[in-house]
């Protein structure tokens, strides 16, 4: 089972490609992850990307395709793989089709989790993630049971520099021109899902279930 998450910042992609993972033991790829990774241990690649990053622009394409075309190759990707945060452009959808044709193989799912822009403000300023796991919570929709403490590991939880609300409309703003076309290209090859993402988690979990089960 391949799947790949589309949905403008702060829809719930992360939030729902976790449960995806867990319920059908299949490893969860975010790119947003990888480099925050990186610029958390200083590398090349995370001093390249943050500068991005920070004013909620892409990282450009030839710096993200190779990192996830390497990991969707790993073995425990075989058998499927839940990708949140990438593809974001076209050129990086054909790379990853390119990629996958290559060993004859195919995304099965593009599920877009349908959130319009006036609740992701919202849905941002109220995001906490923990430094240590990278762990995502919701002061209001998904606390933690100590305010400021990650429940699955202790760590301390912080409102990600790119939350703030002058990045994220420049992040909406980014997804609506570079990322949403998406939605058309896979509504194309006929793969694309979508779900209402205002729902509450549990309610779009459902639904995303649904669609991986008929
Ligand atoms: P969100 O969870 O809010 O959608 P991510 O954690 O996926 O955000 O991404 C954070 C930032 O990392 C993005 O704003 C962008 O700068 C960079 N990034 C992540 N994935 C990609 C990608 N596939 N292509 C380009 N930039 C990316
Ligand atoms: P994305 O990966 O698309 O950027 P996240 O999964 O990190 O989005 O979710 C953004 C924020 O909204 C987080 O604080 C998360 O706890 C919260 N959230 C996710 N899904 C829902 C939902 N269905 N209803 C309310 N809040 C949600
Ligand atoms: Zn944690």
């Amino acid at each position: 089972m391949k799947i790949i998450m589309l949905g403008a910042p702060g829809a719930g992609k992360g939030t729902q490609a976790k449960k995806i993972a867990e319920k059908y033991n299949i490893p969860h790829i975010s790119t947003g992850d990888i480099f925050r990774a990186n610029i958390k241990n200083g590398t090349e690649l995370g001093k390249k990307a943050k500068t991005y990053m920070d004013q909620g622009a892409l990282v450009p394409d030839e710096l993200v395709v190779d990192l996830v075309v390497d990991r969707v190759a790993q073995d425990d990707a075989k058998n499927g793989f839940v990708l949140d945060g990438f593809p974001r452009t076209i050129p990086q959808a054909e790379a990853l089709d390119a990629a996958l044709s290559k060993i004859n193989d195919k995304v099965d799912y593009a599920i877009d989790v349908d959130v319009p822009d006036e609740n992701i403000i919202n849905r941002m300023s109220g995001r906490r993630a923990c430094v240590a796991c990278g762990g995502t919570y919701h002061i209001v929709y998904n606390p933690t049971k100590t305010e400021g403490i990650c429940d699955a590991c202790g760590g301390k939880l912080i409102l990600r520099d790119d939350d703030q609300p002058e990045t994220v409309k420049n992040r909406l703003k980014v997804y609506h021109e570079q990322t949403q076309p998406l939605i058309e290209y896979y509504s194309k090859k006929g793969i694309l899902k979508s779900v209402d993402g205002t729902q509450d988690m549990a309610e779009v979990f459902q639904c995303i279930v649904d669609i991986l089960e008929v």
